[in-house]
């Protein structure tokens, strides 16, 4: 497929270089170099045109948001992004679509130094799965597993904002002006917490990404590590945009149902409290402390002004514990 041939050819230029590949886009593999005394965190990301973004997205954003969730993956275990290779599986070559594409692909990339260094093209349904690998330190990944009874839980920047984006997108909420660009722009351009990732190594003792929403992703460390937690929505970290646009109840149910806010959720240890401040200061990056776990196994109380809060029904997580 000699279009396709192409397409490889489209990400052989322009893009951040990086010392450390040998062997770049051109070859049967690439070929890198690992820093001596780090480890190599790996992961994987499928993206599906319908499904994971709407069909008419603009091509800058789905290429931004495919790199954006691999990188916040490799933050939420603590590990510096390096290089990432793509499959893009695509209907039709439309060179416009592919600029746009490309554009938003090399604005992260270039960002944070990362190097796209191989892929695969291929005609079919609008779909790409981006491998992404990282540098980590021996003994300092951020694991889900290992959060204490005690351990206060944080959350980084403002929850449930590309929810409600998409809401607006999709026609099923208002918002104008300001706090509809940003919104939407939550939801088209994630910010994957890089440097928010690395300061949290030796600090935190667990850390996820939110991809499935607050409650579901807390979930995850609660079950792997034996906790429970006791979270308080009126302590949830809300934007200005989300505030103007809907209802204290609603805006609630965005920060702890909605997913794709690419925020991390990590706990500390009381002892740890203090560092945590020191390092986070560095990154420009606020984080906010929304409760305490406890040891209740799976078990999240929710608490709004120290009474218990239940989440309307109608918001629609229907959480097992
Ligand atoms: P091969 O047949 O050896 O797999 P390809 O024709 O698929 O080679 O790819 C040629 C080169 O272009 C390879 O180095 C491959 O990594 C790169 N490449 C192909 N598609 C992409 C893509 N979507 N993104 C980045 N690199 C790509
Ligand atoms: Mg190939």
């Amino acid at each position: 497929m000699k279009e396709f041939d192409l397409i490889g050819r489209y990400f052989h230029s322009g893009g951040h270089q990086r010392k450390d590949v040998i062997v770049g886009i051109g070859d049967d593999c690439a070929v890198t170099q690992i820093p001596e005394n780090q480890q190599l965190a790996v992961t994987t990301d499928t993206l599906i045109g319908g499904v994971h973004f709407l069909m008419d997205a603009p091509a800058k954003s789905v290429a931004y948001k495919a790199v954006a969730v691999n990188l916040s993956d490799l933050a939420a275990m603590g590990a510096e992004p390096a290089w990432i290779s793509l499959s893009l599986s695509l209907p039709e070559v439309e060179s416009a679509w592919l600029e746009d594409f490309v554009s938003g692909l090399y604005e992260l990339t270039r960002f944070y130094s990362v190097q796209l260094i191989g892929g695969d093209t291929v005609r079919g349904p609008l779909a790409m799965t981006i491998t992404a690998q990282g540098f980590i330190p021996p003994g300092t990944q951020l694991r889900r597993d290992q959060a204490k009874p005690g351990d206060w839980v944080y959350v980084t920047g403002s929850l449930g904002d590309a929810g409600a984006g998409l809401d607006i997108l999709k026609g099923e909420i208002d918002a104008s002006g300001e706090a509809r660009e940003f919104l939407i722009k939550r939801h088209l351009y994630p910010t994957p917490r890089v440097a928010a990732g690395t300061s949290l190594r030796r600090i935190a003792n667990a850390c996820i990404d939110v991809s499935d929403g607050l409650l579901a992703d807390l979930s995850h460390i609660l079950t792997t590590s034996k906790c429970g937690a006791t979270i308080h929505v009126d302590r949830l970290p809300l934007s200005r945009g989300m505030k103007e646009t809907v209802t204290d109840e609603q805006a609630i149910a965005y920060a702890l149902s909605a997913g794709d806010d690419y925020e991390l959720i990590f706990t500390v240890s009381e002892e740890q409290k203090g560092n945590l401040e020191t390092s986070l200061s560095s990154t420009n990056v606020k984080a906010t402390c929304i409760g305490q776990l406890t040891g209740n196994t799976g078990q999240i109380d929710l608490k709004h002004n120290d009474q218990r809060y239940h989440l309307p029904e109608q918001f629609g997580f229907e959480h097992q514990f």
